[in-house]
This record gives structure tokens, sequence and C-alpha cells, in this order.
């Protein structure tokens, strides 16, 4: 599998952060006390691809940027998938508030941990190893809506040819 892309958002994309990490990607929230020369630092060390809504901070030197042009989620995730070809690259895989991959877990752990419903019809169960959070396949479909959830669908049928 080719390497995705990494991201580093500046402290205005939190929620569009959330969403790539929903979907797979590595995405680090950049701090709102980091000043535009950091953002760069930080972007250029990691190699991550800066999404800023900052023009100035886009047209730095040094660094592959992208200017986010909208406010609106909906719009910045249609502008990433353009660009980008941002997609549901591997759903259920990150922790969407703290960007680590999560831990595949025997169902038994997840046990008093999620509600009686969901333990007795999911059979797959992961935790993040930072927040103890407890996730399952249900949970990222939720939080990705139909929209996201069309991505995922053409990339399983990929998969599957
Ligand atoms: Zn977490």
């Amino acid at each position: 599998m080719a390497v995705e892309p990494r991201f580093l958002a500046d402290a205005t994309l939190g929620k569009l952060a959330r969403w790539l990490r929903i979907l797979g990607y590595d995405t680090r929230l950049g701090d709102a006390s980091l000043n535009a020369a950091q953002l760069v630092r930080l972007a250029r060390a990691e190699q991550r691809i800066l999404l800023t809504r900052d023009s100035a901070v886009a047209r730095r030197r040094g660094v592959r940027a992208v200017l986010i042009r909208s406010g609106q989620l909906e719009q910045q995730m249609a502008q990433l998938q353009d660009e980008l070809g941002v997609s549901a690259v591997a759903p259920f895989t990150r922790c969407p508030v703290c960007n680590v991959e999560l831990e595949a877990i025997p169902k038994d752990r997840a046990w008093g941990q999620v509600p009686p419903y969901v333990f007795c019809t999911q059979d797959e169960f992961r935790v993040c190893p930072n927040c103890d959070r407890f996730y399952w396949r249900g949970t990222h479909r939720q939080l990705m809506g139909e929209r996201v959830a069309e991505w995922a669908q053409d990339e399983r049928t990929e998969d599957g040819r």
C-alpha cells in the first residue's frame, strides 16, 4: 500500500483534522500558540502537508501547504478530495480525538465498556491506547455520515477486484 499523505492542520481546522483521522489519515493538529514559522518547521520536520486557512502561511517556502478556502467542513473535505484525492483510506483505524492508531482487542475486553446492545451486535472492537476510548465499526460509520460512507464503499469495491 502506498504511503498516504500525513497532515498538519492549523488550530482553526480542528473539525477537519478529526474527519481526516476518521478516514484514516495521520493528522496532527497544530497548537494555537504556534506561529507561522513554527507551523512550517513542524510540518517540514514531520513531512506533513500543512493545511491552513491563512494565505500568508500557505505561501511560505519550503513546505507543502494547502490553503483551505472554505470555513465549511463539507467544502473543505471536497477541496481535499479534489486536490489531493483524499478518501476513506483506512476508516476505523485511528482515534479521531488523539490521532493514535487503534488497537484491536478481544471481544470480551469490551464487555462493560460499550453499550450492551453494541456488545451483542458487534464482533470487532478497538481501543485507543492513549485515551482508552472504545470503538467499533458503527461509531466510525456514524461519525462519517453518508457521504464519506460512500467513499468507504468505493474503496472496498476497488479492493475486491
Ligand atoms: Zn484516543
